[in-house]
């Protein structure tokens, strides 16, 4: 089978390497991103398998340009497909391919093969770490139980009561002001996941209201919602303690989170949000276990209990690091938080952090 080859700078290539005159049939690379993700977009009820491949085949795709890998091999079949302006639900007839795509592929008779660029310095094991189900995606899905707004507040109201009463990890009952156990709606349909409370947390017994509590709340304002309508969690519903220090935060222990989570998988099971939001690293390492780095997973769709997961970048992280482009990726991770779950997006918020916005 012949490959068609797309440079991925931009500039359609001809088989044997050569670059080719604009006005040839072959995509440009920002075309295979705009396909890709326009299937992820239009096709709601992939399976998270499937969705979890094209996550992949995208974020390998920019990383290979990053890399400065100009060409990639494609069929010619998968060409025509992502040149269809219409995407096609798993299930659905395809429509008679382009009378291009239709017309057989030249032969080569004595040419010499094509000279496809090797990746430099590829990882295949995290590639393929990606393209796989991470330890928490292979968990239970929310169970499809629709409660009423009032049952839904009595038993929110129950949990509640259950969590700030526990004592399941002694040290830290013993040390806290406060169980931290959420704030916002319990009809949410966008919820924010944590790590654990800090000082402040702990001193008001509700998340992220220090520092980078308030910066999150710019970002959730800045996507057009308050604290009020969405919902923020933690792993952890406790303060770590930190024996011997007077200040200072911890990272939550393996156990600890694994006492703890219950608690927000009864939360999520409850709310039953439309996107769930991962904020850094140990909050997706609590969610979906150690796997890469948070560097490599910000910005990919995930599934946790059946619900699509977006990891980005911590607020704290966003404070010790000020780069524009730091705070450009968080935000690029919002706006497709925001086209899942349908959220108006105005030019200004599609600019925001641009150079020369
Ligand atoms: N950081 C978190 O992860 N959670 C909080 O509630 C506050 C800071």
């Amino acid at each position: 089978m012949g490959y068609g080859l797309i440079c991925l700078d931009g500039r359609p290539i001809n088989r044997f390497g050569q670059r080719r005159n604009q006005s040839v049939t072959a995509p440009h690379c920002s075309t295979i991103f705009r396909a890709l993700r326009r299937i992820g977009a239009t096709i709601t009820s992939m399976p998270g398998t499937y969705r979890q491949l094209l996550d992949a085949a995208i974020q390998h795709l920019q990383e290979l340009k990053a890399r400065g890998v100009q060409f990639v091999p494609v069929r010619p079949e998968t060409l025509a497909i992502l040149n269809q302006e219409r995407c096609l639900a798993p299930g659905q007839s395809p429509a008679a391919p382009p009378v291009s795509a239709r017309r057989p592929m030249p032969q080569p008779t004595a040419r010499p093969a094509p000279v496809i660029p090797k990746p430099v310095d590829e990882k295949p094991s995290i590639e393929l770490a990606l393209a796989l189900p991470l330890p928490g995606e292979a968990g239970v899905a929310a169970p499809a139980v629709v409660l009423s707004p009032e049952a839904k507040a009595a038993a929110f109201a129950e949990l509640r009561q259950r969590a700030v009463a526990c004592v399941k990890c002694s040290h830290l009952a013993s040390t806290r002001k406060n169980v931290v156990f959420g704030v916002g709606s319990p009809e949410a349909e966008l919820m924010f996941i944590g790590e654990a409370p800090g000082a402040d947390e702990d001193d008001q017994g509700e998340p992220f209201v220090g520092k980078a509590g308030q910066l999150l709340t710019r970002i959730i304002q800045a996507m057009g919602l308050t604290r009020q309508t969405v919902y923020i969690g933690n792993i952890l519903k406790c303060r770590p303690d930190t024996p011997g220090q007077s200040a200072g935060n911890r990272k939550p222990t393996a156990d600890e989170m694994n006492t703890c989570i219950p608690y927000l998988h009864e939360q999520i099971d409850l709310i039953r949000p439309k996107v769930i939001v991962a904020l850094g690293a140990t909050a997706v390492e609590g969610l979906l276990g150690k796997t890469v780095g948070i560097t490599k997973l910000r910005g990919n769709w995930r599934t946790y209990r059946g619900i699509p997961l977006m990891p980005t970048y911590h607020p704290a992280y966003l404070l010790r690091n000020q780069a524009p482009s730091e705070k450009r990726r968080v935000w690029e991770d919002m706006l497709q938080v925001m086209e899942r779950l349908g959220l108006p997006i105005s030019e200004k918020q599609r600019n925001y952090f641009l150079k020369n916005a």
